[in-house]
């Protein structure tokens, strides 16, 4: 199989530029495939998530790995070959689960009854072709970085599957034959691939028009390009003084220029601080790079030359 036939990307082709365009699809259908699927349970039936599922702006199903398995003690991990600590999760049963799944239309889920008794036809020395423009995604911490243009990027499926390992991992074939794409929340490690699973779904979720009840509110986040890829800057509500501290003049002073620009040189000067990195990726107006000389941009060694 092309890897483009499924959406697949070499590993380290992230697009450099802040490209979060607008999404402009109205449903998106999450295929989650997980030993725990009760974990999902509190993070689904609250909040933005939660209003996107009533709203039918997503759809999700949970699909346990271990009903798709046929022997008598259900059992999805083993030793690892060569000896260590530690058990892996074997293939058959997540081949045996994707491969069923991804064929059949969004929605479709084992009934309960038919786990590890009923299950579809399926032979496992024999390649299922699955559907093309599905990524089949690997949450772990060896994949590439979810960051905001990966989001952006992500929400553009109408249908993704997810893949949480447990244990120390998952057999390699699954890597090599199943997943289109591998995905890590961060340069540490968890105990499994599930809340790496609902923070990628969360952020995806978001940028869908209507998740936020303000379409324009994930496109003027941190991050996004509403905000040229920075950080955004301080944000204030009631009281205007609070434990001596006052709200900045400005944003009290009805003058929308004044706001619009104040807001642009707070998001500039945050992310000159907590982030120099990302300014090099912004599309910068004169205004903007006269605001940052001032503050120090761009930093300089001790002979005057830029770092
Ligand atoms: N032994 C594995 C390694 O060193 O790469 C780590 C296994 S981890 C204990 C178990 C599972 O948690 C992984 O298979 C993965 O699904 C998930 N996981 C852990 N850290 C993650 C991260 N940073 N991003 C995404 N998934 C992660």
């Amino acid at each position: 199989m092309e890897p483009s036939e499924r959406g697949e990307r070499p590993a380290g082709a992230i697009d450099d530029t802040f490209d979060n365009q607008a999404n402009t699809l109205e449903h998106i259908h999450f295929d989650i495939f997980t030993l725990f699927p009760a974990m999902f349970v509190g993070p689904l039936g609250e909040s933005i998530v939660k209003r996107a599922l009533d709203n039918g702006l997503i759809s999700i199903c949970l699909h346990n790995i271990r009903d798709f398995t046929t022997d008598r003690h259900h059992i999805c991990d083993d030793t690892p070959y060569g000896g260590g600590g530690g058990m892996v999760m074997k293939p058959e049963p997540i081949f045996r689960a994707v491969e069923t799944v991804l064929n059949r239309q969004p929605g479709w889920q084992l009934a309960p009854e038919d786990a590890y008794v009923n299950l579809p036809e399926w032979n496992a020395g024999e390649p299922v072709s699955l559907p093309t423009g599905v990524p089949i995604i690997l949450l772990t911490p060896q994949g590439r970085r979810l960051n905001q243009q990966v989001v952006t990027e992500l929400s553009r499926y109408p249908r993704m599957a997810l893949i949480c390992g447990r244990y120390e991992g998952i057999d390699e074939r699954v890597r090599s034959q199943l997943v289109t794409d591998e995905i890590s929340i961060g340069d540490y490690v968890i105990s499994g691939g599930e809340l790496a699973a609902m923070v990628l779904l969360d952020s995806v979720t978001r940028l869908l028009p209507g998740a936020l009840g303000d379409d324009l509110g994930a496109h003027r986040d941190s991050y996004s390009l509403g905000l040229d890829g920075l950080l955004e800057g301080p944000q204030y509500t009631r009281p205007p003084s609070f434990r001596g501290e006052q709200v900045p003049q400005v944003l009290i002073s009805g003058h929308h220029g004044m706001i619009a620009r104040w807001r642009r040189e707070q998001a500039l000067l945050r992310t000159l601080l907590r982030r120099p990195d990302l300014l090099a990726r912004t599309t910068l107006t004169a205004a903007d790079e006269a605001f940052l000389r001032r503050h120090g941009w761009p930093p300089t060694d001790e002979v005057g030359r830029q770092k």
